[in-house]
């Protein structure tokens, strides 16, 4: 990717507090303030909205009075909007990856691949739309069938605090692309970024289209998705909170979207040449901070390589780079919070009260000047398929190693947990690739490169990992209803029905 201009962290100006978004400015939150926190140094970058249920009703109502006049737009005003907010996401990019690096404490180098992805769902979403509305329509006895595209209305979106522009663009361009209105509340714990994009937005959009109202899960969120006003829900987050959103989804009725993480398996097979394997395994359970719903969290290795690909994989971890936020050539930073961080290495505890054995890393390490942030070490897990370890998302830079001998019983290992969002395979054998990727509960599975995103590939779960596919030309489906429409070219005569 090509150098940045980076903007430096002393030039950052946040504003004194973020209100809550509603219908086209800040205003004053019913119930105060939360600090926004540096999660590398501690220090208070700003002040955020704790959004409670009255700034809800009035984001909601904002929305739904926004919404005929947007849903009427036609759909190369849409098309034009959704590029001009591509083009400002482009213009201020560098400033608000700092933020983001700020706020989450994730490596700056890192959000390059974000922005490239978050400024992508709206150009994409912007054209997909055009082409979107080819329904079934085709003449029927004496007249015509019309199928057609609505959108829902109101959408309700809760988005986690991992990759806050991802999350937001991927649920933002497609809503408002098939021509609902939102409300959003991104996550207490890092939406700077979210707020600052608002002021951009408050130039493009019409008033009430967007509003964002942030805050904690258990106020703001639980009473957006509460609100018998909203007419869809999606969510990203944790299984918990999930299982919370899809249950007000089915009191209300309305369609709902999850995607709730997962426990990648990362299959290495003994043809693969070790070094460029390690490489990949690496990348696969660091990036992010391990701080990813992606992560690939399980490596199987065979047996006949194993030994000295885990030796291989230590060295390889004790060479990952931890270091500020900042600084552009980190490769691992401080996760979110304090709580994070602790339950993180509550899990190498679990670990090791198991009979799992640490390989490598494990602990939290000091980064001059930023004590507050918990940055922990890459750390190697020697674990068996029943541990809580092998089975639960860490959302930490961890990793378990399990041996495997025959190919039918990794992919039933592979296959033995919850989620099933990604899986890695690594081997130079085409036949044995597919078919295992093929066997694989999984919505994603990347063949010897791991996170290998493609632009418009539909994202989503199998199983616990969620329900619902997001970034791709099936999304506008989850953010529109069907409606058919049958023209007889005249009425029937008088006695057609005796
Ligand atoms: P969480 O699910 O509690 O939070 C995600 C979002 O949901 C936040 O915006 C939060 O404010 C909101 N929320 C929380 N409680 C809510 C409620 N009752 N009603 C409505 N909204 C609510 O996740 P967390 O506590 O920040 O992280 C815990 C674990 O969740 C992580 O360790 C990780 O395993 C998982 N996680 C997964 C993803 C993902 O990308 N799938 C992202 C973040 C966290
Ligand atoms: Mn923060």
């Amino acid at each position: 990717m090509e150098a940045m201009t980076q903007i430096s962290p002393n030039k950052i100006k946040f504003e004194e507090k973020y209100g809550p978004f509603i219908n086209g400015e800040m205003v004053e939150p019913a119930n105060g303030y939360i600090d926004a926190i540096n999660a590398a140094t501690g220090k208070v970058l700003s002040k955020i909205g704790r959004g409670g249920q009255e700034d809800i009703e009035r984001a909601v109502n904002a929305a739904r009075a926004a919404f005929p006049g947007w849903s009427n737009t036609s759909v190369e005003q849409r098309y034009e909007l959704l590029n001009k907010i591509a083009d400002v996401l482009e213009a201020n990019q560098e400033r608000l990856k700092m933020i983001e690096c700020l706020d989450t404490g994730r490596s700056l180098h890192e959000f390059d691949l974000d922005y490239k992805l978050a400024i992508f769902q709206f150009r994409f979403f912007a054209s997909t739309i055009l082409s979107y509305y080819e329904g079934a329509s085709r003449p029927i006895d004496n007249g015509y069938l019309i199928t057609k595209k609505e959108p829902l209305g109101v959408c309700g979106m809760i988005i986690p605090w991992n990759v806050p522009m991802i999350m937001a663009a991927g649920k933002l361009a497609p809503a408002l692309a098939a021509g609902n209105t939102v409300v959003l509340k991104p996550a207490e714990d890092a939406c700077l970024s979210i707020m600052e994009f608002s002021k951009l937005l408050a130039d493009i959009l019409p008033k009430g289209v967007v509003n964002i109202v942030p805050g904690y899960g258990t106020e703001a969120g639980q009473a957006l998705i509460d609100h018998p006003n909203v007419d869809k829900l999606t969510f990203t987050g944790s299984v918990g909170v999930g299982k919370l959103v899809g249950k007000a989804a089915g009191e209300k009725i309305v369609p709902v979207t999850l995607e709730l993480g997962g426990k990648s398996a990362h299959i290495v097979f003994p043809d693969v040449e070790i070094d460029n394997a390690v490489e990949n395994a690496t990348l696969g359970y660091t990036f992010f901070n391990g701080e990813s719903c992606v992560l690939g969290s399980r490596l199987f290795v065979h047996e006949d390589i194993y030994d000295e690909f885990i030796e291989k994989l230590i060295t390889r971890a004790r060479q990952v780079k931890i270091g500020p936020p900042t600084d552009r050539s980190t490769r691992l930073a401080s996760v979110i919070s304090e709580k994070q961080g602790k339950r993180i290495l509550g899990y190498f505890e679990i670990a090791k009260n198991e009979g799992a054995k640490i390989l490598y890393g494990g602990n939290r390490v000091t980064v001059p000047g930023h004590e507050h942030g918990y940055f922990i070490e890459p750390t190697i897990i020697e674990a068996e398929p029943h541990m809580r370890i092998f089975q639960e998302e860490i959302f930490g830079p961890a990793v378990t190693v399990t041996k495997w001998k025959d190919v039918h019983e990794v992919i039933e290992m592979a296959n033995g947990v919850e989620y099933g969002l990604a899986a890695g395979i690594m081997t130079n054998d085409l036949q044995k690739a597919m078919d295992t990727a093929n066997k694989l509960e999984a919505g994603s599975v990347w063949i010897n490169s791991y996170f290998n995103f493609q632009l418009g590939a539909p994202f989503g779960g199998y199983k616990k990992s969620g329900v619902g596919r997001e970034q791709s030309k099936e999304t506008l489906d989850s953010y529109s209803q069907s409606k058919t429409i049958t023209v007889a070219y005249n009425l029937p005569e008088p006695g057609m029905f005796l």
